[in-house]
């Protein structure tokens, strides 16, 4: 079998840019494939700018939408059951057939809104299997990463997996990513840690505010989901509050540790560059 196409998932965040560099310098441009998912619609516009900036300038990216039959393993499921497959599946319509949003427990946005959707891409852009998959997955990420390696096999995907900055720091994404002279997300410059979803179900306290601050609107969508769901779009884990909804996490997102006073450095206007990862020129 000749050498295979290596396909990464580019999120529009820096590790799978990294990644992305990465495997373009080592293996060519005309062996590598990127796609994106467009996380059911919950990616910040500026977010979707940078991944069309990259995709003209840099590498194609090929877009991939979820559509209900990604709710299930079995392609068929979705029609036995009823629904058209062959519908949308946005963020918040996934909440509402799981009768629940996801959350760091039940991460189940990751699999029915990017690996399902990117693996019935692949399975019909590449049906002769030649091809090895490539991820920006980083060991400092969590717990759960620590152990991760330059080479593994992908059950899901059913091919090798390459992860080129498994041993890297998030730091050395940026520094590498800017060597070589690419458009960095724009979000990373406002102070977001977190850019794949706007906001993330797993946002920590400071990306909470900082969505609340410089995007009210992502909050107001949030607001919106939550009420025709019927849940709590974060996992109700703040402690000192029965049910977590958008507003009372903002609210505690103001305060400082232990959440009860208001911090007024935490709800000044931010400054135009918070960046932590050295952006500003
Ligand atoms: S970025 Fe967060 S909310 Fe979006 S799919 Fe990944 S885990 Fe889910």
């Amino acid at each position: 079998m000749s050498e295979p196409i290596y396909i990464g998932g580019f999120s529009g965040g820096i590790d799978s840019q990294a990644a992305a560099r990465f495997m373009l310098n080592r293996c060519g441009a005309a062996r590598v494939v990127l796609v994106n998912s467009d996380a059911g619609g919950n990616k910040h516009p500026l977010t979707i700018e940078h991944i069309g900036w990259y995709s003209a300038h840099v590498h194609p990216v090929a877009r991939v939408q979820a559509i209900v039959r990604d709710m299930w393993v079995n392609p068929d499921t979705a029609a036995e059951r009823g629904f058209d497959p062959n519908e949308p599946l946005t963020f918040v319509r996934m909440a509402e057939m799981r009768r629940i949003f996801p959350s760091r427990k039940r991460q189940f946005c990751t699999d029915k809104l990017k690996l399902q959707p990117i693996r019935r891409w692949i399975l019909a852009n590449y049906p002769d299997g030649n091809y090895a998959r490539f991820s920006g997955v980083r060991r400092d990420e969590s717990l759960a990463r620590a152990d991760r390696q330059w080479l593994e096999w992908d059950d899901f995907y059913d091919c090798e997996l390459y992860n080129p900055v498994y041993d890297w720091s998030k730091q050395m994404c940026f520094d590498y990513v800017k060597q070589h002279k690419e458009q960095i997300n724009p979000l990373y410059s406002l102070g977001f840690t977190r850019v794949g979803c706007a906001p993330c179900v797993n946002s920590n306290k400071d990306d909470i505010l900082n969505w609340a601050t410089r995007f009210p609107e992502m909050i107001d969508k949030v607001r919106v989901w939550e009420r025709h769901v019927g849940r709590t779009f974060f996992a109700p884990c703040v402690p000192g509050m029965a049910i977590n909804w958008v507003d009372d996490v903002v609210a505690w997102a103001k305060t400082d540790r232990g959440g009860r006073q208001n911090n007024l450095f935490r709800i000044l206007p931010p400054p135009v560059c918070e960046s932590r990862y050295g952006l500003c020129e």
